[in-house]
């Protein structure tokens, strides 16, 4: 049987929400804008001591965001012809507000992933 190709929409929902990956009602997260991730969840108190997203969601915002936000960029200046000043205010302010808004539910989308498909006991 082949693997599926397509992302579990059940998972992304659970990461995007930022949520426990087995009861899917509490936080995974230490209240506040923060990255901590909770030392179990209140509702169904799993362990996220096991969890090691470590670089992951990191690594995978330069990979998506360069893939997205470089060929628009190279479009805009073609387009356009924006001064460089331009260029560097809105690509730098777009990187950094997708980079903070994704941050979180990516790492919980690993997250949700390491327990769907690793040993958590
Ligand atoms: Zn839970």
């Amino acid at each position: 049987m082949l693997p599926a190709l397509l992302p579990d929409p059940d998972m992304l929902k659970t990461g995007w929400k930022c949520l426990c990956p087995r009861c899917k009602e509490a936080s995974l997260y230490a209240p506040g804008f923060t990255l901590d991730v909770r030392k179990e969840c209140p509702n169904c108190h799993l362990r996220f001591d096991k969890s090691d997203s470590a670089d992951g969601p990191a690594v995978f915002l330069v990979f998506i965001l360069g893939f997205l936000l470089v060929p628009i960029a190279l479009w805009v200046e073609y387009a356009f012809h924006w001064p460089v000043w331009v260029h560097a205010v809105v690509w730098g302010i777009l990187a950094l507000a997708l980079t903070i808004g994704t941050l979180r539910p990516l790492k919980a989308y690993i997250i949700a992933l390491q327990f769907k498909h690793r040993d958590w006991s």
